[in-house]
């Protein structure tokens, strides 16, 4: 079995699921993406479920949705979640806590569920939002920022994440905003945030000046620095999370020290190959689109394999909530790139040792590099 880490992942969710909760996770859009009298199994994903998920539940494959559903009902989320992430075979999982945390299960959770270690990577909005809620002035916030993410990197975060691309747009300033436009910014979002009764702060961060504030602060670490990019859910406006709108950013922090992983990037994985290919510092993954595009996913893990250089690929699930997710991502890679990389070969273009040596480049020796872990 090819050894995988999974760079970026999230946790599964922990409660049983009726029909529209389980749906609603099949989509990125959530439930609104299911109209009235359809399915969300008529997908790419809802067909990879009934094919390759059914047998982990003990059924056929291709079983129909109304019998999948029962036969998850009948075994229990704690058990389904056992089978899927012992199924995935995962060497090692580094785990995005900042969406929706409390419906899903801890690093450490998803860790014992699996039998295999888990890391942490810290979304830097989460860490501003929670500063901010401790209420302080805009002159106060930079110092409290810092001083917390000093602490999350102390405390064993694997990597940074920026969801620039969900509150603003990878459109940003690329240049680092001084201590005077911070603290504006800052004393700005606050003061909206809390309110006309001082309350405590409920606003997302989106300001532009503090998002990319974070994001030069996230460069200071050292650690690798994620982007969300491409697809996501309807946050997310797809022209502004292009990849290549970070062109000037990456040329300004190609020596900054840290590397910058994009993240998902279909349907612009082409462009994100040629920013890896192009900046010293990039590296870039499909997770997340080959669960979604399901019998297209060998063909798109080609394509994302073109300009991107061999270890510049890394390999995720992005998956989330269903524990289903997490397996297909594991077991349809294992798959896709099989099949890739065999055809090259086949061709007479690749040998088969550089083909076996690939697989595991992008399988986890190019995160263990990136994010120095040993397995
Ligand atoms: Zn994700």
């Amino acid at each position: 079995v090819v050894t995988l880490i999974d760079h970026h992942v999230h946790g599964v969710v922990t409660g049983d699921l009726d029909r529209a909760e389980f749906e609603a996770l099949l989509s990125e859009g959530g439930a609104a993406a299911v109209p009235a009298g359809a399915s969300m199994f008529d997908s790419q994903l809802g067909f990879a479920v009934r094919r390759w998920c059914a047998s982990v539940l003990d059924l056929e494959p291709f079983a129909a949705a109304d019998e999948y559903l029962t036969r998850r009902s009948e075994l229990g989320a704690a058990e389904i979640t056992r089978r899927f992430l012992r199924a995935a075979e995962v060497g090692l999982w580094l785990v995005d806590t900042g969406y929706r945390p409390g419906q899903v299960t801890t690093p450490d959770e998803l860790a014992a569920a699996s039998g295999g270690p888990a890391r942490e990577i810290v979304r830097l909005e989460a860490v501003a939002e929670r500063v901010a809620r401790l209420g302080m002035s805009g002159r106060g916030f930079a110092a409290a920022f810092e001083t917390a993410l000093a602490e999350a990197v102390a405390s064993g975060a694997a990597g940074l994440k920026s969801i620039a691309a969900y509150r603003f747009g990878l459109d940003f300033d690329p240049s680092r905003p001084g201590p005077r436009e911070i603290a504006e910014a800052a004393g700005r979002w606050l003061h909206a945030a809390a309110g006309a009764r001082g309350g405590p702060v409920q606003s997302r961060l989106t300001d532009p000046v503090l998002l990319r504030y974070l994001i030069w602060c996230g460069l200071d670490t050292g650690l690798p620095l994620q982007f969300h990019c491409g697809f996501g859910d309807p946050d997310a406006r797809l022209h502004r999370a292009d990849p290549s709108l970070l062109h000037d950013f990456l040329a300004v922090t190609a020596y900054a020290g840290a590397p910058v992983v994009l993240l998902h990037c279909y349907p612009f994985h082409r462009q994100a190959g040629y920013l890896a290919n192009v900046f010293p510092h990039v590296y870039a993954d499909v997770g997340e689109a080959l669960n979604h595009v399901g019998a297209r996913s060998a063909a798109v893990l080609a394509e994302a394999l073109e300009l991107t250089p061999f270890h510049k690929m890394l390999y995720s699930s992005d998956a989330f909530g269903l524990p289903e997710l997490h397996y297909l991502g594991a077991a349809g890679f294992r798959r896709d790139i099989e099949k890739v990389t065999s055809t090259f070969v086949a061709d007479g273009v690749w040998s088969e040792a550089d083909a076996a040596r690939v697989i595991d480049l992008i399988g986890w020796q190019n995160a263990a590099r990136v994010y120095q872990l040993s397995l």
